[in-house]
């Protein structure tokens, strides 16, 4: 499980996050849902430690992670897919795959660890010896998200995954999320400005505003009647 407990950033005046509190369970998705600027990114920053926090404290499986550096904090089973497609471009697929590998001094079999890459999505097979900047929008997040799992880890904070892309290749990147959160009982949090398309994942969903929680439950109470005010509220016009 993951616990967040009031948790804040801030960056000089501004107050990102302010206060927020969640759990996330074992082999449930979790997403963060809340419109452009509503503390997302922030707070899965300061959650992987790539940004601070102010005060607060996050628990990963009970073990309070709040003062270990990014590293340390990999080194404890969390990965963080952050917004904005982070590969490097003048790579070849494989070449940003083999570097995540040895980014996070591996255990196990890399060769096994790419085949399942591969399996999971087979355009990236084809396409292993092109450079990573000539993929389309939905092949780089298919390698971001390869590149963040690639080692199993227990915990992943997936940062709008489905940003810009086509229904089509969001619909392929959900299930491969689905699957993963599944496979090992693994704690998914992912953050989407649409609450429709979060909820097509989801099991359970936090509505940010404004760097607070103001909203939390279950999909089917997201969907229900109290959840369509949050919509036109807070989602800029989400359904
Ligand atoms: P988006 O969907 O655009 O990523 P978000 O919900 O992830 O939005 P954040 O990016 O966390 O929201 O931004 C929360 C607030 O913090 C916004 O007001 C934003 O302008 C501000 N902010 C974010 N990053 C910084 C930064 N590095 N310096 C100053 N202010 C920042």
């Amino acid at each position: 499980m993951l616990e967040v407990r009031n948790l804040q950033v801030s960056y000089g005046a501004i107050e990102a996050v302010r206060g927020v509190s969640l759990i996330a369970r074992p082999g449930q998705i979790t997403a963060l849902i809340g419109a452009n600027g509503a503390g997302k990114s922030s707070l899965m920053r300061a959650i992987s430690g790539v940004t601070p926090a102010k005060t607060g404290e996050i628990l990963l499986d009970g073990k309070d992670i709040s003062r270990m550096l990014p590293h340390e904090r990999a080194q404890n089973g969390l990965a963080h897919a952050m917004e904005g497609r982070r590969i490097f471009h003048q790579h070849t697929v494989e070449e940003n795959l083999i570097t995540a590998w040895h980014f996070r001094k591996p255990k196990g079999n890399f060769k096994l660890a790419l085949d399942k890459v591969y399996g999971n999505f087979p355009i990236l097979a084809e396409r292993s010896r092109a450079k990573a900047g000539t993929l389309s929008g939905g092949q780089q997040q298919m390698l971001i998200l390869s590149m963040a799992t690639l080692h199993a880890p227990r915990f992943v904070l997936l940062d709008e995954p489905s940003l810009g892309l086509a229904p089509i290749i969001v619909a392929q990147i959900f299930e491969f999320i689905k699957e993963y959160c599944a496979e090992g009982d693994r704690v998914v949090l992912l953050s989407e400005q649409m609450a429709s398309l979060a909820l097509k994942v989801a099991n359970y969903g936090y509505v940010l505003k404004h760097g607070k929680v103001v909203f939390e439950g279950t999909r089917d109470e997201l969907r229900s009647g109290a959840s369509a005010d949050l919509s036109s509220a807070y989602l800029g016009g989400g359904q």
